[in-house]
């Protein structure tokens, strides 16, 4: 009994402890508002991106004659393809399918690939139930990082890329400021984690920076297999105007 008084009496010290209402912390830092947006439906487009694909042509894009685009979607065919839009900090979003006819193995399986800025492959690869090296499988930073698990569907499904990218900064000397960083969630699951980029992603030698514009095309690669896209939009990314005002501080 007197246990339950002593647990009775500490509940209630418990709930009569002043709580301090009134204090807020100040940042100083003044936010302008930002931008409202429909985020359309699951998928999107949302309402301020630059669609690049939106079922019906290829007018946004750069040597595409060869890709065929029917019911919807285009097929990869005879050449990589870039986008006539250029970004830089951009979201973007993919949707792809490989050959539901497996033909091949290893690399040779249901290859693509999402290039940023026209020269950082993000690989697209048939990768279930297909063995490759790690960081050439679908969804790595071909040969610098595998994704963190994989996430793929079966051969002929649609599958969906989001990705977050931030451009690398050069100087006006052409010298590195600050590397790219990519995020990349395959079929909602994330594979790359605001991941590092030492450099561009060829097959035959190491990576490296070489200076470029702030801002470049998306590429869709061409590896002679006839992966399926749809549904492909870009928003840039800017940060949200603001200036310091005042230190921060707490106000009563
Ligand atoms: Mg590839």
């Amino acid at each position: 009994m007197r246990a339950r008084s002593l647990l009775f009496a500490a509940l209630l010290l418990g709930f009569a402890a002043p709580v301090v209402y009134g204090a807020e912390y100040i940042s100083g830092i003044e936010w302008a508002k930002p931008a409202i947006i429909d985020p359309g439906p699951p998928g999107g487009p949302p309402s301020d991106a630059v669609v690049l694909f939106d079922g019906k042509d290829m007018s946004q894009w750069k040597n595409a004659e060869e890709w065929i685009v029917k019911d919807g979607c285009v097929t990869a065919a005879k050449g990589a393809i870039e986008s006539k839009p250029v970004f830089g900090d951009c979201q973007v979003h993919v949707e792809f399918a490989t050959p539901s006819e497996v033909v091949g193995s290893s690399q040779g399986r249901g290859n693509s690939g999402v290039f940023l800025m026209g020269t950082y492959e993000l690989q697209v690869l048939d990768s279930y139930d297909n063995e490759t090296y790690f960081d050439g499988q679908c969804g790595s930073i071909y040969k610098q990082h595998p994704p963190l698990v994989n996430a793929s569907r079966k051969p002929g499904e649609w599958q969906t890329y989001d990705i977050a990218w931030t451009a690398p900064r050069f100087d006006s000397d052409g010298k590195l400021v600050s590397p790219a960083f990519i995020t990349v969630f395959h079929n909602g699951v994330l594979v790359q984690n605001h991941f590092q980029l030492e450099g561009d992603t060829p097959y035959h030698r190491a990576p490296q920076y070489t200076a470029h514009a702030d801002k470049g095309p998306i590429g869709l690669q061409y590896h002679g297999d006839p992966i399926r896209f749809r549904n492909i939009w870009v928003r840039e990314v800017k940060e949200v105007e603001h200036k310091r005002v005042a230190d921060p501080s707490v106000r009563n």
